[in-house]
């Protein structure tokens, strides 16, 4: 897929704009640092025409009755899916994940299109039996108004879909602002709401400087609500300056997900669906199993299994047939996959499979690769074990209490998902509901689906996405109260 050098990606008002093309921003193929193109540098004044065109395209998005609004998301789904090819081959350039995973988040980008079209009708509201007969009492949720967007590279393409459909089936008007390393996907989508036919300023997106963009969005009255995706760091950031205005910060923030494998777990089920979990998107995925607890009854079975799979991976450009893990994102990456290997092995973790030598990367490939690698002998003072890895390696611990398991797996300041497996179903909801984390999968690594609520506690963050509750966070409840004597 050939870009020109230059991609205009300020979407204002309906329009395509640029500003001047002497600040611009790269964007690299992590697979083979080739330079795709330049696209544009926005910052204050362009955040704030965006924020313009979103207020004033409000009233009217607003008024529209569910079922008007949900016409676009409908067609915007459509035309989507009917793209799956190239958007799919876009994020692979851009992001590096294997065509086949960049399909398949296609796919899940269109299924919140599709589910907030249908939703964008269901905003019901209650009726409150009132505790005197003089009163009725009924609860409206009513739009919030003009959301700012902030979104990762990791899903460059779903999680905007899961941020913009709800908004935009709530009646909302948002201002996004995509990730740098990945704003070819968030262009095509933008161009999708185009030919959907969306009113202009309904959507509108400003690419450039993170800080500047966030900062505009954050002073800005007009802005009700910021809803982000990305590093605890930054969402602590974006809500303490929040806090300024009592501006909505809904925040999905990073995980540290454990998975626990049970003395009575199918390990041929669990050793496969924990390598999915761990290595899908080369673990760069917020749900992703960042540490492994395995009851020591099956641990070396389990182990010997999930080496087995690890050893098959095959690494390379994500345009290739038969690739199953892509580069990491930049060389920052790498270097942190790197340091925290390097700290376990310092404190006495061993290679079960892979190792940190690059020399084993396949001929040919300049990107950004580090070996899918499986540790044991893992203890808890590992880097490794409590701060997120984001990248293919993982650590096993043994255990042979099960309540120390979950005391372990619990043990974190993060909040977003957990797995275990087991086929037993008191097990299941007993660990289940002691669990601090906002998504437990059970037998189960796939939770994120649009119908769901997806978010966690602590500090992984404080809303949802998907399924009812993701357009419930921008519907503001008000209380109408009538008295009729
Ligand atoms: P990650 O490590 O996943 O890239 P970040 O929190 O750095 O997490 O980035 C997630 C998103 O937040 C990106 O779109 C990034 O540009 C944006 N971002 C980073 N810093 C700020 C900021 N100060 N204000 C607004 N957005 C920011």
């Amino acid at each position: 897929m050939e870009f020109k050098e230059f991609t205009n990606s300020l979407f204002i008002n309906g329009e395509w704009h640029q500003v001047d093309q002497k600040q611009t921003e790269s964007v690299v193929n992590p697979a083979t640092l080739e330079h795709i193109t330049k696209v544009s540098y926005g910052g204050k004044s362009e955040t704030e025409q965006a924020i313009a065109a979103a207020s004033a395209a409000f009233s009217d998005w607003s008024k529209k009755t569910g079922r008007e609004r949900s016409r676009y998301l409908y067609r915007a789904h459509e035309l989507m899916l009917k793209d799956v090819d190239r958007l799919g081959e876009i994020l692979t350039m851009e992001q590096g994940k294997p065509l086949q995973e960049a399909k398949g988040e296609i796919k899940s980008a269109a299924s919140f299109l599709l589910w907030y079209a249908e939703e964008a009708s269901r905003g019901y509201g209650e009726w409150l039996p009132s505790s005197t007969n003089s009163k009725r009492m009924l609860v409206i949720g009513q739009p919030i108004g003009v959301v700012g967007a902030i979104t990762p590279w990791n899903f460059p393409s779903s999680m905007i879909t899961r941020k913009v459909a709800p908004a935009l089936a709530a009646g909302c008007t948002v201002v996004l602002k995509p990730s740098p390393e990945t704003p070819l996907s968030a262009i095509a989508i933008m161009e999708i709401f185009e030919k959907a036919g969306l009113p202009g300023g309904v959507v509108n997106m400003v690419t450039g400087d993170a800080k500047a963009i966030g900062q505009a969005m954050l002073n800005s009255k007009a802005v009700k609500m910021i809803t982000f995706t990305g590093s605890t760091a930054t969402g602590k950031y974006l809500m303490s300056e929040g806090a300024k205005q009592m501006k909505k910060v809904s925040l999905e923030l990073g995980g540290h997900a454990p998975i626990i494998v049970f003395d009575d777990a199918d390990l041929e089920k669990a050793a496969t669906l924990s390598l999915a979990s761990k290595f899908r998107n080369n673990g760069q995925t917020c749900i992703c199993a960042n540490r492994l607890y395995v009851h020591e009854k099956v641990a070396e079975a389990f182990t010997a299994l999930l080496k087995e799979k690890v050893e098959q991976l095959q690494i390379g450009n994500g345009v290739k047939e038969g690739v199953d893990l892509g580069p990491l994102i930049n060389e920052q990456a790498v270097k942190k996959v790197k340091a925290q290997y390097d700290d376990a092995l310092s404190k006495g973790a061993q290679i079960v499979c892979g190792g940190s030598d690059l020399n084993a990367i396949p001929n040919g490939l300049a990107g950004f690769y580090f070996q899918p690698t499986v540790l044991s002998e893992v203890t808890d003072d590992m880097a490794i074990m409590t701060e997120e890895t984001f990248g293919p390696l993982f650590p096993i611990q043994l255990f042979s209490d099960d309540d120390e398991a979950i005391a372990k797996a619990n043990n974190t300041d993060y909040g977003l998902a957990a797995y275990i497996f087991t086929e037993n179903t008191g097990k299941t909801l007993r660990t289940a509901e002691k669990l601090e984390y906002g998504i437990v999968g059970v037998n189960d690594v796939f939770p994120a689906l649009s119908e769901a609520p997806f978010g966690g506690m602590k500090e992984s963050g404080n809303s949802k996405e998907g399924g009812h509750h993701g357009m419930d966070e921008f519907l503001e409840k008000k209380l109408i109260s009538i008295a009729i004597e």
